[in-house]
């Protein structure tokens, strides 16, 4: 009894002389802070979802009352992960529709979509995720066997990269005599028909018969991409393109607390946005931020929609598709600065990139530190990259893309523009900063394929061995920047989020596995996700 009595003295004696308070501690931990000089720490205090301190075990432990505490087991601690380009809302819409990702043929696509619509038996199907570079010959579907299998059913299959659809002609009926806009392009087969084939502009035409998903169902969904992206410790999402709808979707969420991520919402230039931004301003709910709108300059490089300066390689005569005119940006960006908006524009090829730089120049007289983006920068004219820092516009770009398209890339546009291409060092060079992310979910969510394919330029299949184009690769120490700090500063919550300092939010990812620094792929996860101090993901 004496012996229980004397440790209960001793006990309270030691908390009582630990001065200050924290919620939590976390310990025994490699901390990357990632603040200006890359300090690793072991221990951190926590209180009221921020940082308070950092320091070794013994300085934190001593110093600090808390209620509970953390003990990494050594294991390394980086800020949660930014995805600054991805679709959550596109996402969702994906995982209600026929799973198209990875399909091998036209074959087998069918084949899942005849699956699908057994169990599902919808009016109007939808299907995404194709893409015709992974079939046998390379080339783009129409849609003869789809007319076959589904005479009636109108079905709609939208590419991997949103830039186009291939629909039946049971689809094609529905929508009566049309126009093609301009910025788009609906093919023809070799007999004049239409071979269902609907390019960037020209998707407009099936929107209205294209069915929404309840919101119920879009809000389950939403919360399984958001489990996802804890596991692999991404705790803030750029979302690239919402209608109000979709905005005002995801502003309930944060409402009540089932979205605990960060969302930095881009705005689609729609009416009802434009009256949104101009009537609210700077929008902030919770860990929902509205201040920014995207626009689409080009299509994809993929589905021969970018606008390249010179024709393709394999379709001479041929530039690519122009979706916003130099008027309409600077327009655009005439409004952006009058809200006190960012615009990031959607620019794949070296046209579309020089665009968007030269209406940047408007932007940058008259306010310097705009932080206008453009989004992809995949081909990029030798002579426009000073452009990036003679106007200050943030490149933010995809590393999975370059290991993706590699497989294609030259032969769209040619072997003497490769040096350009998906040049992520030399943007990187040009602005001091780089914001990146994955475009889920046409690449996927995985972090870690982003980080081994921005430093060692390969697949997750370590495709090529010694990496595409790898005089563009960047250093770990710029990656991990390009996934918190910088991409924070993109989204302008550098203040907030992106490292462990001080007064910033407790906003980090535990590794399960130690950081992989080597050129061989190992998957990793998230052994613990934790946002403003509270656990969103354990493997405990
Ligand atoms: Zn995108």
């Amino acid at each position: 009894m004496r012996i229980v009595l004397y440790f209960f003295v001793l006990g309270c004696l030691s908390s009582c002389m630990k001065g200050e308070e924290a919620d939590f501690v976390v310990f025994n931990a490699e901390i990357h802070i990632l603040n200006e000089g890359n300090e690793v720490v072991e221990a951190m205090a926590i209180k009221d979802g921020k940082i308070i301190e950092f320091g070794p075990d013994r300085q934190i432990l001593n110093k600090y009352a808390y209620g509970s505490s953390i003990d990494a087991k050594g294991k390394e601690i980086y800020p949660g992960f930014i995805d600054a380009h991805g679709h959550l809302m596109s996402y969702a819409e994906l995982l209600l529709s026929v799973d198209l990702v990875g399909v091998s043929s036209q074959k087998e696509m069918i084949e899942r979509v005849v699956a699908y619509q057994d169990l599902n038996q919808k009016n109007v199907v939808i299907g995404s995720g194709w893409d015709q570079s992974l079939w046998e010959n390379g080339s783009f579907p129409d849609n003869h066997i789809l007319n076959k299998t589904f005479k009636e059913t109108p079905v709609c299959l939208y590419r991997i990269d949103g830039h186009s659809a291939l629909v039946n002609d049971a689809f094609i009926r529905l929508l009566g005599d049309f126009e093609v806009p301009d910025g788009g392009d609906v093919l023809r087969g070799e007999d004049g028909s239409y071979s269902g084939l609907f390019i960037d502009a020209a998707l407009q035409l099936l929107e209205p018969f294209i069915p929404k998903f309840s919101d119920q169902a879009m809000k389950d969904k939403l919360m399984e991409v958001q489990t996802e992206l804890f596991s692999y410790g991404v705790t803030g999402v750029h979302e690239a393109g919402v209608d109000s709808d979709e905005l005002s979707l995801l502003d309930q969420m944060v409402s009540s607390s089932e979205l605990s991520l960060n969302i930095y919402a881009m705005l689609s230039p729609t009416e009802s946005n434009l009256k949104f931004a101009k009537d609210k301003g700077v929008y902030r709910n919770k860990n929902l931020l509205v201040r920014s709108f995207k626009a689409y300059v080009d299509g994809a490089l993929g589905s021969s929609g970018a606008l390249l300066k010179d024709a393709y390689h394999d379709h001479p005569n041929y530039n690519g598709l122009s979706l916003s005119s130099m008027e309409e940006l600077s327009s655009l960006r005439d409004f952006c600065l009058s809200v006190d908006y960012q615009l990031n524009c959607h620019g794949i090829g070296d046209s579309a990139v020089a665009r968007i730089l030269n209406m940047c120049k408007g932007a940058f007289e008259h306010k310097p530190d705009h932080r206008f983006r453009v989004e992809h920068a995949q081909l990029v004219s030798p002579n426009d990259f000073r452009l990036f820092s003679d106007y200050a516009v943030f490149p933010s770009v995809q590393p999975t893309h370059a290991t993706t398209d590699q497989r294609w890339a030259a032969s769209k546009i040619g072997e003497n523009r490769m040096d350009g291409a998906y040049a992520y060092k030399s943007l990187l060079s040009q602005f001091g900063m780089i914001a990146l992310g994955t475009d889920f979910p046409v690449e996927y969510t995985n972090p870690f394929y982003t980080i081994h394919a921005a430093v060692h330029r390969k697949t997750p299949a370590n495709y090529p061995e010694n990496g595409f184009l790898s005089d563009e690769a960047l250093s770990m120490e710029e990656t991990l920047k390009g996934m918190t700090i910088w991409a924070a500063f993109a989204s302008f919550q550098e203040d907030e989020l992106g490292s462990l300092e001080i007064g910033k939010q407790a906003t980090f990812v535990i590794l399960d596995r130690q950081m992989n620094q080597g050129s061989i792929f190992r998957p990793n996860f998230s052994w613990l996700t934790c946002i403003e101090g509270k656990i969103v993901h354990s493997l405990e």
